[in-house]
């Protein structure tokens, strides 16, 4: 990885937590969220390029296991991209059905937690975590319902989520696919494991030494591009 990616990221993941901190402890807010709390895994975690290349060689570094794990579940999911990439509402109906995260540990930690991308730092709660479990608050009726409502506040949302940290995250990322571009003349924003899975693809390497055009004639050939949830290359 280019060095200067790799000290990009690492100071977008390092300005982000300072944020959402500073953030916090201006609100007073304390969040619920904590190591063995997980639902928020199963969601579709977008990323660009160069937070894949770095989660990738640190875990090529620390456990070529977990990379096989993380590339195996990559491989899926790109297939499932290539068909229902137009879906209406393909990551709300992917987060019912609870799928894990590559790199959920079994005691419910994030192998890569150091390394873990934007998206998933900006995915934060004060609520109970019960709110965030696939469905759970769809689920809600009656009584229960009104409690929930009740606890939600304007700075609250899509549903029970913080809403600021989330507009930090989106934010940084948004820097970041732009020094991205910058530096290697263009970026590949997409799905965490499958971006993970392609970077170990000899078709997708060669296509990345030789720029943008064959990038996105490759993931083109892999039916991967364009609707909302395909791949994005700018
Ligand atoms: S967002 Fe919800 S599921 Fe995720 S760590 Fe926080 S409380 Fe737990
Ligand atoms: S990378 Fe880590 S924090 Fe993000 S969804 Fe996967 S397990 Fe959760």
């Amino acid at each position: 990885m280019d060095p200067r990616l790799r000290q990009a990221v690492a100071g977008a993941h390092l300005a982000l937590e300072q944020r959402v901190q500073n953030y916090l402890a201006q609100r007073g807010l304390e969040v619920s969220c904590h190591r063995g709390c997980f639902a928020c895994c199963y969601a579709w975690v977008v990323v660009g390029l160069a937070e894949a290349e770095y989660l990738r060689e640190w875990l090529a570094e620390h456990s070529p296991e977990q990379l096989a794990h993380c590339e195996a579940e990559g491989a899926r999911r790109l297939k499932r991209i290539a068909r229902e990439k137009h879906r209406p509402g393909f990551a709300t109906a992917y987060f019912l059905e609870a799928n894990p995260c590559p790199l959920l540990t079994p005691d419910g930690g994030c192998f890569g937690h150091a390394h873990r991308p934007l998206a998933c730092r900006g995915v934060l709660t004060n609520l109970p975590p019960r709110y965030c479990a696939p469905g759970a608050v769809l689920a809600l009726e009656g009584p229960e319902k009104a409690t929930y409502q009740n606890q939600l506040n304007p700075w609250h949302g899509p549903e029970h989520y913080l809403k600021k940290p989330w507009q930090l995250s989106l934010r940084t990322a948004q820097r970041l696919w732009a020094t991205e571009q910058h530096l290697r003349g263009f970026t590949v924003v997409g799905e965490l494991a499958s971006l993970v899975y392609l970077l170990g693809q000899g078709a997708f390497q060669r296509a990345l030494a030789s720029g943008k055009e064959d990038v996105y004639k490759e993931l083109s050939r892999r039916r991967l591009l364009e609707g909302d949830f395909g791949f994005w290359v700018g």
